[in-house]
C-alpha cells in the first residue's frame, strides 16, 4: 500500500485555472522523494492536496490507506494532525514561544501529556541539532535553526508523510545544505519525505525525483528500492 495514491487528480482554481492536471502518482512509504518544476507549475498545489489541505475537483487521492473523499472534514483534520507533517518556506514558529513549547504542541492533537510533549520535544530537538537552544525564542535563532525546529515540530508526532515545500527556500547554502541532511537522517531512519522544489541542482539529492509541467508530471524517476526487500522475503 502506498503512502500517497494520486488516481488522475486534477485542480482548478476559480477563475478557471487549471493547477494539475490529470496527475497518477504512487509514493510508496520510507521514500525519499522530491516534485520539482517551474514556478507555477503547480508544485505547491500538489503538496497541498497531498497533505489533504485542498480537495481535488476531480479524481482520487488516497493517503496512508485512506480515501480522502470519503471522509468528514472532521476525520480528514485528524487524519492530517495525527499522519501527516509539514514544513513550509517560511518558518511558521510563534512569536514569544520557546521552542521547547512550539515542537511540543505537535503533540497536541496526539492527545499526549504535557509532561510527555516536552520530553519528547527535547529529544526531537536533540535530534535536529538544537538540544542546546531549547529556551529560545524564534528571533533568537538563526534562519538554518529556526527551519530545524519547524522540522522538529513537523515530526515529533513521527508522521507517516512529511511534506516540505521549498524548505530551504529562505536559507543560505550552508544552512539549506544541513536542512536537506536533516530531512535525508529522517529519511534513513524511516520517515517518507516529499520535498517541494524548483531547484533542479537540489532535485538531484533526491532518490526520486517527479517532475512537474504545466500541472502535470512529465517525468518521474519511480521508486529505486526495490520491492523483495520491502517485503521482507530476501530476509527469508
Ligand atoms: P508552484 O508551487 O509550482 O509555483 P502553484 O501550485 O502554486 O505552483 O500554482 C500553480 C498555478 O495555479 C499557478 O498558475 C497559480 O497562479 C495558480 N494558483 C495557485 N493557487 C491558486 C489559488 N488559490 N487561486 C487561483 N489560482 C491559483
Ligand atoms: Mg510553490
Amino acid at each position: 500500500m502506498p503512502v500517497v495514491a494520486f488516481s488522475a487528480v486534477s485542480k482548478t482554481y476559480p477563475g478557471n485555472v487549471t493547477a494539475v492536471s490529470d496527475v497518477h502518482l504512487s509514493i510508496g512509504y520510507g521514500e525519499f522523494a522530491c516534485v520539482v518544476g517551474p514556478s507555477g507549475s503547480g508544485k505547491s498545489t500538489m503538496l497541498h492536496l497531498m497533505g489533504t489541505l485542498d480537495r481535488p475537483s476531480s479524481g482520487r487521492i488516497t493517503i496512508d490507506g485512506h480515501a480522502v473523499a470519503e471522509l468528514s472534514d472532521r476525520e480528514v483534520s485528524a487524519l492530517r494532525a495525527q499522519r501527516i507533517g509539514f514544513v513550509f518556506q517560511q518558518f511558521h514558529l510563534a512569536v514569544g514561544v520557546p521552542v521547547l513549547d512550539t515542537v511540543a504542541d505537535g503533540l497536541l492533537y496526539a492527545g499526549v501529556p504535557l509532561r510527555e510533549r516536552r520530553r519528547r520535544a527535547v529529544r526531537t530537538l536533540t535530534r535536529v541539532g538544537l538540544g542546546h537552544r531549547l529556551g529560545h525564542l524564534p528571533h533568537q535563532l538563526s534562519g538554518g535553526e529556526r527551519q530545524r525546529a519547524a522540522v522538529a515540530r513537523a515530526v515529533i508526532g513521527e508522521p507517516a508523510l512529511l511534506l516540505a515545500d521549498e524548505p530551504t527556500g529562505n536559507l543560505d547554502s550552508a544552512s539549506g545544505a544541513a536542512v536537506l541532511d536533516l530531512l535525508r537522517d529522517l529519511h534513513a531512519s524511516g520517515t517518507t519525505v516529499v520535498v517541494i522544489t524548483h531547484d533542479r541542482e537540489m532535485a538531484e539529492a533526491f532518490e526520486r525525483k517527479v517532475e512537474m509541467r504545466d500541472g502535470r508530471v512529465v517525468t518521474d524517476s519511480g521508486r529505486l528500492s526495490s520491492l523483495p526487500s520491502d517485503t521482507g522475503v530476501a530476509d527469508r
